[in-house]
Order: structure tokens, then C-alpha cells, then sequence
């Protein structure tokens, strides 16, 4: 595997890919490496003839700086897994590589980044999002570029800005990754007591309660969020914990009070314990209920 820290040795190590007209497969990733970034990386290898991983805390998409300040970081160790994984070059530059003195030109996407994570996290941060992925796509130029179901917002911006944009690229997004007792994988789990990893199953548990519900024959989203919401606090969760947990259409993001045909994000932001965890699922209305 090649470590590539400049964009010139990055296109140095991409040159007989792209002359081979090999089809290069590209994972974002902010590093800290757990089973979800692995599927990735699997699923890039088995779809293209070369990976490439980047490697990249980005400071832009982070409003609170003690967030990104408390952000786990292993270059070392996420260098071998991503080797061992078989990806073919890692991407890792520093933060001036990215953006160096002078740096003025903002990637802005509407609509879709107004709630949730937007609301929650102010527009910066999928200003920093769009920004830095569209750099990466221009940097890498991949066919491919696959991303996780877990940030499902993060998908919709990313779909928006490729389709508005024009950028050459297939986005593919991969299932979430889950522990054994359901929580989803994050890089910001290893912050979780053994307590607080408990309370945290809240979040999982709540979304099978909405597919429970939803198999059951329960249509309307207010009563699977409440039902959802009573199972999380049974688990020890705050309410006041809950940022946000709701019902939007997979694609606008637009509230949906039924569901019916098209599929339905569950989705939610809460403090576990000062840790600020997201999950969703999506409730396929027209083929029963397929988590993610
Ligand atoms: P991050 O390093 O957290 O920015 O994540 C890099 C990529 O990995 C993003 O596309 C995430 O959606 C994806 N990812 C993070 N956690 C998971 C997970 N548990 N399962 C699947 N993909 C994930």
C-alpha cells in the first residue's frame, strides 16, 4: 500500500491505475477505523480494480473545536488495517495540504442540509462536508466513491451535490456496521463507559421497536416515534438527551406523518453520557420494513 501525504504524490501513485483504465474505487474517511469503515473498503475492493482510502479529520465540518479536539486519532494503527484490508493507496494529508493559506471557495448545499444534523450542528457542517468531499472527488477523480447508510444525511448531501454538481462519480452506500448487542459501529464508541455503552443500546433497541410496529401494521410515524422514544428512555436515556428523532423521506428529508410507498428514514442524534451518537433506519413501506 502507498501512503500518499501531498495531492502531487497521490496522483503520482494513481497515474498507471488511470492509464490501465482501471476502475478506482474511493473511500472518505476521518480515520479511527472500526468494522463499518472495513465494509467500505471491502465493498470498494470488490466492485473496483483499485482502492483508494483518505484519511482526513476535517477540521471545517466540526463547529465545537472541543469536539474536534476529543476526536480519536491512530494514524499508525489505521495505516495497517487499511494495508491489511487491501486498499492500494492511502490518502492522509495535513490539514494544509487541504487547505492551504488562502484557501476562500465554499461548497453550499441547500434543502437538504437545513434539518437535523444541519439544525442541530449549524450549516457549517455540511458546508465543511460538501466542501471537503467535493476537493477529494477532484483530488482522487474516482468512479466510485462509497459511503455509509449510518451518516444517512451526509448520503442525501452527497447525492444532491453529485447530481447538482455533475461529478462523474457513482456514489454506493453501504449498510450500517452494528456491535453484537446492536450499537452501531463509531469512532466515537471507544468514548463510552461500560455504562454508557449500555444506555446507548437505547438507540438500536428503539428502531427495532419501530420495525416491530411497523410489521405489525403501524403506519403512522408519530405513534412508531412514540412507542420508539419510550423504549429509549426504559433504557436509561434522557429525554432531554434526544436531540433530535424523527420521521423524513429518505430523499428530501421532508417530514412524513404516514408511511406508505416510499421508504421512510427513522432517525436520531442523542447524548449518551456527553457522547453524541447518531443511528437510523429506514422502513421500506413497499417491501416491509428493511433495517439498515
Ligand atoms: P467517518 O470516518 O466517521 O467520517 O466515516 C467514514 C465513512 O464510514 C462514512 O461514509 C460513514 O458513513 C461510514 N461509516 C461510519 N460508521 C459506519 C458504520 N457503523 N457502518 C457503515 N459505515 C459506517
Amino acid at each position: 500500500m502507498i501512503v500518499a501525504r501531498t495531492i502531487s504524490e497521490l496522483r503520482e501513485a494513481l497515474l498507471p491505475a488511470r492509464v490501465a483504465a482501471k476502475r478506482i474505487g474511493f473511500v472518505p474517511t476521518m480515520g479511527a477505523f472500526h468494522a463499518g469503515h472495513l465494509h467500505l473498503m471491502h465493498t470498494a475492493r470488490e466492485d473496483c480494480d483499485f482502492t483508494v482510502v483518505s484519511l482526513f479529520v476535517n477540521p471545517t465540518q466540526f463547529g465545537d473545536p472541543n469536539d474536534l479536539a476529543a476526536y480519536p486519532r491512530d494514524d499508525v494503527r489505521d495505516t495497517g488495517i487499511a494495508d491489511n484490508a487491501g486498499v492500494d493507496v492511502l490518502f492522509a494529508p495535513s490539514v494544509h495540504e487541504m487547505y492551504p493559506a488562502g484557501f476562500n471557495t465554499h461548497v453550499v448545499v441547500a434543502g437538504v442540509t437545513a434539518p437535523l444534523e444541519g439544525a442541530a450542528r449549524g450549516v457549517e457542517h455540511f458546508v465543511g462536508v460538501a466542501t471537503v468531499v467535493s476537493k477529494l472527488f477532484n483530488i482522487v477523480q474516482p468512479h466510485a466513491a462509497y459511503f455509509g447508510q449510518k451518516d444517512a444525511q451526509q448520503v442525501a448531501v452527497v447525492r444532491q451535490m453529485v447530481r447538482d454538481l455533475n461529478f462523474p462519480v457513482d456514489i454506493v452506500v453501504c449498510s450500517t456496521v452494528r456491535e453484537h448487542d446492536g450499537l452501531a459501529m463509531s469512532s466515537r464508541n471507544v468514548r463510552l463507559s461500560a455504562a454508557a455503552h449500555q444506555q446507548a443500546l437505547g438507540l438500536s433497541a428503539a428502531l427495532r421497536r419501530v420495525e416491530q410496529l411497523f410489521a405489525a401494521g403501524e403506519r403512522e410515524t408519530f405513534i412508531l416515534l412514540e412507542h420508539a422514544q419510550r423504549e429509549m428512555i426504559s433504557r436509561g436515556i434522557n429525554t432531554t438527551d434526544i436531540e433530535y428523532f424523527t420521521a423524513v423521506d429518505n430523499t428530501t428529508l421532508e417530514p412524513v406523518a404516514v408511511v406508505t410507498e416510499s421508504p421512510v428514514l427513522f432517525v436520531m442524534a442523542v447524548r449518551v453520557d456527553g457522547v453524541r451518537l447518531i443511528d437510523n433506519a429506514v422502513i421500506n413501506g413497499a417491501n416491509h420494513g428493511v433495517r439498515t
